[in-house]
């Protein structure tokens, strides 16, 4: 058993997530984190809502709310969403608790202590009428190479150039019209350039990274800028140093802060535990934690963070890097084991846009349909390797031909016939087994090393694959057997002989897709007479902050129960539950009455 870190993307409070954001980074997540404990580890799988930046700030202002109350509202409302979802957090928290202040600031310091966080005056763009930065993305004008009117600061959408915003021809803010303001401002500067070596011989040790990830980060080594981690604006983390601490105007920038998450909602995890240095037993690159893998979860817009950035901020607070240094009070931190990166999730063909309303939220969604539902369609068909459309004639599809019509017909039709013509598992006939018996019994225990092996690696498509290829071998075995021709006394023993094995078959099966299709297993296991907790559920619950701040909503939960990751034999006898059916078989109208809702 290890200690295995399940370090999940942070989700931008300013608005409900849709099914792309959870197809990239939630489900596929909790997957692995559900396997992963079935499969014997201790695992710690944490999150929040990232609260702080402009963006926030923007949207606050345009709404007459703060920054807080904003995040307030869409921090629930993601919490809620994710619950919905089955996602089996340890800690799903945010960046706005006092305890990730402090972590932030921690590691700040120890950045700064070890010369990795240098000062410097550059030229930035400001509203005048706030005085807050005004990111480039921010700015509008004309671009200066090819004349494009709507050019934005950092590019042009036209010519592709990168741009400078204090080279656009007659800049204005987007926010509200007005000239940007280019004034000299102080601010502090991640210096990447001193932790590129270490960066580039850690990444040389890297095995078994998606080899797109890879390369697009050696790419990212070799032209290092030193990065604004500070900002002017007042809704985000202080810097903690003597004479800017107290400052009203100057902040840690969003990006910096939110990659701390990883780290500060373990700490915050752990002090909820009761045992405040918990966490070392996953970050500890020292102690107990030393050979404790972190696995890293997230759309492939954010691998720059993960694969360069993260890893730089870890090293250099350990003190690796070209100016060595100390590790803070921290200690030396473990850096990624694996960045897992998914594709993008296009909608019919288009690109998911919340304000041209090609967009499904994962609330509307599971108002409709089942939360399974949408865990098989983003497991089978999701954009794992290569970006994928969702339509809804393929989810369709998928639930009506192969979730019902094969996994919930198998399970139906096998504890129906079992509880109808035995009340309860059926016993093996003294008679034994036969040949097609025993073959269909070993395909199910063989499925458990080639689908959990297939998890480990992040293919779980392949790994779904595998486990509903159990699914169909079981269908045509039931076919071939036709127990229910089967209605004579004299042929009743073997009648429950085939029965016996079929609903052995459906138990393995159910095991190798829990961690895909947690709500159902539960049902199912139940359906076999099974009690108790088979696929542990996590909770939303209110807090107090731990250091005096507003109390907010976390989800968290007991996964220390639940099925392990292997075949359990059925008690011959046990009584079966009531048989109902565990998956809905969708209409067909409801792919025009979709498309009509996503048109309108
Ligand atoms: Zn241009």
């Amino acid at each position: 058993m290890s200690h295995v870190l399940a370090a999940v993307a942070w989700p931008y409070a300013n608005g409900p997530r849709h099914i792309g954001h959870v197809s990239g980074f939630g489900v596929p997540s909790d997957v692995f984190a559900r396997y992963m404990r079935m499969a014997g580890h201790d695992v710690l799988m944490v999150s929040g809502t990232d609260e702080h930046g402009t963006p926030i700030q923007v949207q606050a202002d345009a709404e007459g709310v703060t920054p807080r109350e904003l995040a307030d509202r869409y921090n629930r409302v993601i919490a809620e969403d994710l619950l919905a979802l089955g996602l089996s957090y340890d800690l799903f928290t945010r960046t706005t608790t006092r305890n990730h202040y402090a972590v932030v600031q921690e590691l700040f310091t120890g950045l700064h202590r070890n010369g990795y966080i240098v000062p410097k005056v550059t030229t930035g763009a400001i509203s005048p009428s706030t005085g807050r930065t005004l990111p480039d993305r921010y700015i509008e004008g004309t671009c200066p190479i090819c004349g494009y009117d709507s050019a934005r600061g950092d590019q042009c959408d036209n010519c592709g150039n990168q741009l400078d915003p204090i080279d656009l021809i007659n800049p204005k803010s987007k926010i509200n019209g007005e000239t940007p303001e280019f004034v000299e401002t102080e601010h502090f500067f991640l210096d990447l350039p001193a932790l590129a070596d270490a960066l580039r011989q850690w990444l040389d040790t890297r095995e078994g990274w998606r080899p797109n990830v890879l390369r697009f980060s050696r790419n990212l080594l070799d032209d290092l800028q030193p990065r604004a981690i500070t900002r002017d604006l007042e809704w985000g983390v202080p810097i903690p140093l003597e004479g800017w601490q107290e400052r009203g105007d100057k902040r840690i920038y969003v990006w910096f802060d939110a990659v701390i998450g990883y780290l500060s909602a373990s700490i915050e995890w752990a002090r909820r535990t009761g045992d405040p240095d918990a966490w070392r037993r996953w970050w500890s690159a020292d102690g107990e934690g030393k050979d404790s893998p972190g696995y890293y979860f997230m759309g492939k817009d954010n691998i720059v963070f993960h694969s360069v950035i993260w890893p730089a901020l870890l090293g250099g607070y350990s003190g690796a890097g070209s100016r060595d240094g100390q590790p803070g009070d921290l200690g030396r931190l473990n850096l990624p084991t694996e960045v897992v990166s998914s594709e993008y999730l296009t909608m019919e063909g288009r690109k998911f846009s919340s304000s041209r309303k090609v967009v499904i939220y994962v609330r509307d969604f599971l108002e409709r349909y089942d939360a399974d539902a949408l865990r098989y369609f983003i497991a089978v068909a999701g954009p794992e390797s290569n970006d994928t459309d969702f339509t809804w004639a393929e989810f369709l599809r998928r639930n009506n031909d192969e979730l019902v019509a094969g996994w919930g017909n198998l399970v139906n039709r096998s504890v129906s016939m079992a509880a109808k013509n035995f009340g309860a598992i059926p016993p093996v006939d003294p008679a034994g087994l036969t040949e097609a018996d025993e073959a269909l019994l070993a395909v199910a225990r063989a499925g458990f090393a080639t689908v959990g092996d297939l998890i480990a690696r992040h293919r779980q498509k392949q790994a779904i694959g595998e486990a509903m290829k159990v699914v169909a071998e079981a269908n045509r075995y039931l076919s071939e057997q036709a127990p229910w021709k089967l209605k004579t006394e004299a042929d009743k023993p073997r009648m429950g002989t085939i029965l016996h094995v079929a609903l052995q078959v459906v138990s393995d099966a159910n095991t190798l897709l829990t961690p895909f299709l947690p709500h159902s297993a539960q049902k199912i296991h139940e359906l076999l007479g099974g009690t108790g907790v088979h696929a542990p559920m996590p909770v939303l619950k209110e807090v107090d902050d731990l250091d005096g701040g507003p109390g907010y909503p976390v989800l968290t939960g007991d996964y220390t129960v639940g099925a392990r990751w292997e075949s359990v034999p059925l008690p011959a006898d046990r009584p079966l539950a009531a048989p109902k059916p565990v998956f809905r078989k969708l209409d067909p109208s409801i792919v025009d009455e979709e498309l009509a809702r996503l048109e309108s």
